[in-house]
């Protein structure tokens, strides 16, 4: 499958609903975001395998946060684990360059991948840190946005805090298998609601799976 028939095929589903969701997934060149065995799948809707048990996101799972995040230009986004770079590329390009993405991940050699992987795709609003994310990123904090691309046992405290007031976060809660759980910040407290299920690798750390 190529890139355009991919990205029909989101539509029909409805995983992609918006016009700079889709625009921001034609812009963003997967196959650099994989590794060199795995590039003739790029385009397949699956997560792939990109090292030490870690996997680079599918395709429609990307959209459907993207969405669920209603991201616009100009925020300041913290995403918890970083992978490959490729969901923060897309969301880099959703904010545009008056926005930024803070990446935290935790495996140093991903961090370092990422970091390789953007630079090759021409992303330059994207900063990568090495560490723990269900700490966040006090130093750039507080955060329009939150996104956490792995599952955690609840909603770390740190990154309750490190959102900014009407800011909305977007975090996997349960185990392996586990729900999309998307909260807004109002008056200082987080309304949560249950988008559905989906499965993601555990967030290892202190408020994390150990
Ligand atoms: N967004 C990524 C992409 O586009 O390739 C996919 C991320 S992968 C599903 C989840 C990542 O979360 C893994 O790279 C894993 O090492 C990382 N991770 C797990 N616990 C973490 C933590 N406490 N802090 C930061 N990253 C963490």
């Amino acid at each position: 499958m190529d890139k355009e028939n991919l990205i029909k095929k989101l539509k029909q589903h409805g995983y992609i609903k918006t016009k700079k969701v889709e625009q921001a997934l034609l812009a963003v060149p997967r196959e650099l975001f994989v590794p060199s065995n795995l590039k003739n799948y790029a385009y397949v809707d699956t997560p792939l395998e990109i090292g030490d048990g870690q996997t680079i996101s599918a395709p429609h799972m990307v959209a459907i946060m993207c969405e669920a995040l209603e991201l616009k230009d100009g925020q300041k986004v913290l995403e918890v684990g970083a992978g490959s770079g490729y969901h923060a590329a897309v969301v880099a390009k959703i904010v545009g360059d008056k926005g930024h993405v803070y990446s935290v991940e935790r495996i140093p050699f991903l961090a370092e991948n990422a970091k390789t992987n953007l630079k090759k795709a021409g992303v330059k609003n994207v900063t990568i840190a090495v560490g723990d994310g269900s700490l966040g990123l006090p130093e750039y904090a507080p955060y329009d946005r939150i996104y956490v691309t792995c599952a955690a046992p609840d909603i770390p405290p740190p990154l309750k805090e490190q959102l900014e007031e009407d800011g909305v976060i977007l975090i996997p809660v349960g185990g392996t298998m586990c729900d999309l759980i998307k909260g807004v910040k109002k008056n200082g407290v987080l309304k949560t609601r249950n988008l559905g299920g989906c499965a993601f690798v555990p967030l290892i750390g202190k408020y994390g799976h150990r």
